[in-house]
């Protein structure tokens, strides 16, 4: 499951000192987000997250991949959390009507468990990437552990592209892993995840936010099931019909083992 809590990101990544001022994180950011106000979603368990990354976040991080600079009518899905074999070839099923590739993070536990559906994925051409053994979060875990856990990932999971859980990483994470991984955010999250939301909202966050060469987070788990089973075909037809075609998203050319 995702979350993108934007301020506490801002607190916890390495920046310059400005983004530390109070003043800034408690007046400034609210104006730059007042046109975002409407996607900005308080859940009862107090998990906030920004449906569409604002442009002054991807600007903060731009070692990041937030989305991929392109005027063709490309677009970049991307599912997090599997393979599990409850969703995973049914998300297959449908790329496949549509000659869609897309990228998968994947995380290890589940690609040791599931070693079939995980096959059938990169058999099927799409792309895969890293997203920790057990799906950990950056800011409760040491560095050296998360480390570690990321490379058990890597023995089953051999990719360059790496997706922190919850978009959460430390500083000294983000910069360690910078050095070895692309790290891949997103600019469109379509909520998939979040029971407090409908599964209209959800295609509607994914249709309003999409432009060219957006990165997209949906999840291949069961929590996110029912939501996908509406809004994936969906998503799929709308921009097919537009003119967009799905591609995976390319990796560097070291991948660290
Ligand atoms: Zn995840």
């Amino acid at each position: 499951m995702f979350t993108f809590f934007i301020f506490f990101i801002i607190k916890q990544i390495s920046l310059p000192d400005v983004i530390h001022n109070s003043t800034f994180s408690q007046q400034i950011l609210p104006l730059v987000f007042k046109q975002r106000i409407q996607h900005l979603k308080l859940t009862p368990n107090r998990i906030m997250y920004l449906v569409k990354t604002p442009q002054l976040i991807q600007n903060l991080f731009p070692n990041f991949t937030w989305r991929i600079p392109t005027e063709e009518k490309v677009i970049y899905l991307t599912f997090d959390d599997g393979p599990i074999p409850e969703v995973t070839p049914w998300v297959l099923d449908q790329l496949k009507k549509y000659q869609a590739k897309a990228t998968f993070f994947c995380v290890g536990e589940n690609v040791k468990k599931n070693a079939p559906v995980f096959d059938q994925v990169v058999n099927s051409g799409h792309t895969v990437g890293n997203h920790t053994f057990n799906h950990l979060n950056g800011w409760g875990t040491e560095n050296i552990p998360y480390f570690h856990n990321i490379r058990n990932c890597a023995h089953l999971v051999k990719s360059s592209l790496f997706r922190p859980p919850y978009g959460r990483m430390l500083p000294k994470q983000a910069q360690f892993l910078q050095r070895h991984y692309q790290i891949v955010m997103w600019d469109v999250l379509s909520g998939d995840f979040d029971p407090d939301i409908t599964k209209e909202k959800c295609l509607e966050n994914v249709i309003k936010n999409t432009k060219t060469g957006s990165i997209i987070v949906f999840h291949d788990s069961l929590k996110a099931k029912d939501k996908l089973e509406y809004v994936l075909p969906k998503v799929l037809e709308h921009f097919s019909k537009q003119g967009f075609r799905f591609e995976t998203l390319k990796e560097k050319e070291e991948v660290l083992n």
